[in-house]
């Protein structure tokens, strides 16, 4: 049996702006360390899909880019990060998004005596950001993610790990991917402020996964 090490930052938010490569990095961590990832994205994405009330209430927002309402969100978080799969460490990825939302993270943390060991900032110039997500591509079986641009499939349309069909998501059309980073700029950016004043901010610089991966894990290990 291969051993998997244990980390002694395990507790983990991801923070930046959409396009930003939260959900790739997260996925090569969860590979290695086996530490659960929490996207509030994914989870909103379920909600609508079963139509439930708060997918309803979720979904004309999203596909317009806009947040949806904090507490809906940090309840959905707060019920996960309790399941045991997260005693060996989680990753909130797109959560916290407003000063607020990180308020009641504080909040639900405390409740269940759990610590928050660092803040991920991931780092990537706008410009990038733009091309990147307009050029998303998502399997629909898998959730494997492609970029037409920077990490094409083998073969165009469909799935390397599954064979799946991969689609765009509604929301990565350009003029939804503007108003996702107004709002990343207007109701986010600021969390990085206030994670760096109480000294939990990590800045990771984008570049080739790889790269990205051994620097994360030199400060997590
Ligand atoms: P990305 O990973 O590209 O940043 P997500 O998949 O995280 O996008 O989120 C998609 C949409 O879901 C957001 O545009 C927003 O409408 C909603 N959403 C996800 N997480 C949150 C959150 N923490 N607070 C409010 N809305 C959220
Ligand atoms: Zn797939």
């Amino acid at each position: 049996m291969s051993e998997i090490s244990e980390l002694r930052k395990k507790n983990l938010i991801f923070l930046g702006a959409p396009g930003a490569g939260k959900g790739t990095i997260a996925k090569e961590m969860v590979a290695k360390y086996h530490i659960a990832h929490i996207s509030t994205g994914d989870i909103l994405r379920g909600e609508v899909a079963a139509q439930t009330e708060p997918g309803k209430r979720a979904e004309a927002l999203m596909k317009s880019g806009q947040l949806v309402p904090d507490e809906l969100v940090a309840g959905m978080v707060r019920r996960r990060i309790a399941a045991p799969d997260c005693k060996r460490g989680f990753i909130l990825d797109g959560f916290p998004r407003t000063i607020r939302q990180a308020e009641l993270l504080e909040d639900a943390l405390r409740e269940q005596n759990l610590f928050l060991d660092l803040v991920v900032y991931l780092e990537v110039d706008d410009e990038t950001l733009l091309s990147r997500l307009t050029a998303r591509m998502n399997c629909r079986k898998c959730d494997a993610i492609y970029n037409k641009l920077t990490r094409p499939p083998k073969v165009a349309g469909i799935c390397d790990v599954c064979g799946g069909e991969l689609f765009q998501r509604p929301d990565d059309s350009l003029e939804t991917a503007k108003s996702r980073l107004e709002v990343f700029c207007n109701q986010t950016a600021p969390l990085v402020d206030y994670y760096r004043k109480n000294g939990l901010l990590f800045t990771l610089e984008a570049g080739p996964i790889p790269d990205m991966m051994a620097k994360l894990s030199a400060e997590l290990e």
